[in-house]
């Protein structure tokens, strides 16, 4: 027996020998070198921002296998059928915040697609890409940018993940709203399903069909949402829809004086952005210190000063008093140079006319295509579809805040609306207030506005390697807040994989009948539980037990 074998995690429910037949199995379909088992292969899978770092339930796979064509997925997926071993699709496995490239559970076989990275078609005149999972947000744009092409990809901060991957997770970007929500921006579907059969979605279960990934329907249900967020086939290609370049790009920068101006200004920017007069909003309270930087102590002094709670009037007063606006929105204008600054001068007529003391500057102002230069110093260079990884300055890199081992990410959807913002504030604060903690929210905390029509107010909760006694608290925080926001209407539009039960639990509108209707697919189409048991909150009916009790 190799050392690998006798320190080998096994998958749930199967045992040592049937696991080295089925290891042998994958080894002939992708290669031996293709088959990660060595601990220090392995541990790369690991959730690097796991809350449960080095617990008895921290989700190590057993091994990660990689397949290079649609073709090894099928075999592969008709192997864990035949042994029942669980195993988990990852495109890019960069899902940080929100489980990385780690399986549900502990024991389950990594299947990593980063090998199947083709970029199928990107066509700049119909404005749609065809790729493969392994395919990055930097290979895609390299792709574009050495073959000269007219459109951009709508991107996350992360640029080393995949349209594929962060798709199916839900994931946001920072153009035009459309754009912004990467799976409703997603057309056409292949999938390998978990009975190693191949389906087409839409236009593609047409043989020849020459709009895969422009027309979203073909005839019949719409069936893609199914391999969102869930567990009912391995996806091995998609198609998405992109954005032409514009000619001119424009940031501006608008900053009102006052707490409630919050009110007015979501209403008219929720105007700018429906109408696609503006892209995305970036909304910001000046009064944060810059990330990672100290907090200017008068100021903090007030967030506890009224029995141990915010005294809003004195952070008012003090924002007056030191001229500081109490909240900026960066938003970013394409188009034509006379469109763009049409369009900025309707917003200062706007926002004059509303908000007293309101400010509309232009900070940014290009003819495309930039120079290198020019995208170096790019404020928000997501904002143009340049990927990059600048994002990671943030919870790991900060110099005032601890622990600086990642986070996992809370986040709630709340409506766009400055009255329910300014709620929520209240509810976070008096609910760490209640925990006895100091609060990670503000009366100046700000939505994040990926979304295209709702806010999300999200709290990164930091996780540690070296205190298990942090990430219990963490653990703890993270439960009671899915419980207080569903209290009130708000529910997590993602998660970790510990946090999928007790938040898609919160989803539970006449006895759980998304859950069971799920359960009930999951049941039919994959009797043996084989893909991702428990992604999404959906659990195999051999897993299942109690865990909707
Ligand atoms: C600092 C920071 C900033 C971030 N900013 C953003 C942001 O702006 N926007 C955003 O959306 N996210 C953001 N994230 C979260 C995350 O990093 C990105 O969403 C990232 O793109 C996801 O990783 P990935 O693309 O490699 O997807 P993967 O990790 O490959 O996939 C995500 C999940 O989807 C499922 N899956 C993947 N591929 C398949 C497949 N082929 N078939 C079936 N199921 C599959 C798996 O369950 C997998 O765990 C941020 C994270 C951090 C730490």
């Amino acid at each position: 027996m190799s050392k690998n074998e006798d320190t080998m995690i096994l998958p749930n429910g199967v045992n040592k020998k049937d696991f080295l037949a089925a290891i042998k199995e994958f080894e002939k379909i992708v290669g031996k070198k293709w088959v990660f088992k060595s601990k220090e292969d392995v541990y790369l899978y690991r959730d690097a921002y796991s809350p449960y770092w080095d617990e008895p339930e921290e989700p190590i796979p057993s091994l990660a296998v990689a397949p290079k064509s649609t073709e090894e997925v099928q075999e592969i997926v008709k192997v864990a059928n035949q042994y029942k071993i669980p195993i988990f699709p990852i495109s890019t496995g960069k899902n940080l915040g929100y489980g990385s490239s780690a399986p549900n559970n502990r024991g389950d076989v990594v299947v990593d697609l980063k090998r199947m990275n083709k970029i199928i078609e990107v066509n700049d005149k119909r404005n749609y890409c065809i790729l493969e999972p392994g395919v990055s947000y930097f290979d895609l744009y390299n792709y574009i940018e050495e073959n000269n092409l007219n459109v951009m990809m709508d991107i996350p901060d992360p640029g080393w993940g995949s349209p594929v991957g962060n798709s199916l997770d839900h994931g946001w970007g920072y153009l035009h709203g459309q754009f912004r929500d990467h799976f409703g921006n997603h057309c056409g579907m292949e999938v390998v399903l978990p009975n190693g059969e191949l389906m087409r979605t839409a236009m593609g279960a047409l043989p020849g069909a020459k709009t895969f990934a422009e027309n979203k329907y073909g005839y019949g249900p719409y069936v893609d949402g199914l391999f969102s967020q869930s567990n009912f086939g391995i996806v091995t290609k998609m198609g998405f829809w992109m954005m032409p370049k514009p000619e001119h790009y424009t940031l501006a920068a608008i900053t009102v004086p006052r707490r409630d101006d919050l009110i007015p200004l979501v209403e008219i920017l929720n105007y700018l952005e429906d109408s696609s007069i503006v892209g995305w909003p970036l909304y910001r309270s000046p009064l944060n210190p810059e990330y990672g930087k100290p907090m200017n102590p008068e100021l903090k002094s007030y967030l506890t000063s009224k029995n141990g709670k915010p005294d809003i009037e004195k952070i008012q007063d003090y924002a007056l008093r030191n001229e500081i606006p109490y909240w900026r929105i960066d938003v970013s204008l394409y188009g034509t140079k006379d469109a763009v600054a049409a369009n900025i001068n309707y917003m200062k007529e706007r926002f004059s006319k509303a908000i007293k003391g309101s400010k509309v500057e232009v900070t940014e102002d290009y003819d495309l295509p930039l120079t290198e230069e020019q995208k170096k110093s790019l404020k928000h260079k997501v904002t143009l579809g340049i990927p990059n990884l600048e994002i990671f300055w943030l919870s790991t890199r900060g110099e005032e805040l601890g622990p600086k081992d990642g986070h996992v990410w809370f986040s709630p959807i709340i409506p766009r609306d400055g009255k329910e913002l300014l709620k929520c504030q209240e509810i976070y604060i008096d609910t760490f207030y209640e925990l006895g903690m100091e609060s990670m929210i503000t009366p100046f905390s700000h939505p994040r506005t990926w979304m295209y029509r709702a806010f999300c107010f999200m709290i990164g909760f930091a996780n540690s390697r070296e205190d298990k006694e942090i990430n219990e608290k963490m653990r703890k925080v993270y439960t009671t807040m899915v419980k207080v926001a569903a209290k009130h209407g708000w529910g997590d539009y993602r998660a970790a994989p510990p946090f999928q039960d007790i938040v898609s639990g919160v989803y539970n509108f006449n006895d759980n009948i998304l859950k069971r209707f799920a359960e009930q697919l999951k049941d039919t189409i994959d009797p043996n539980g084989i893909i991702a048991p428990g992604r999404g909150g959906i659990w195999p009916k051999r897993l299942r037990g109690d865990k909707n009790a």
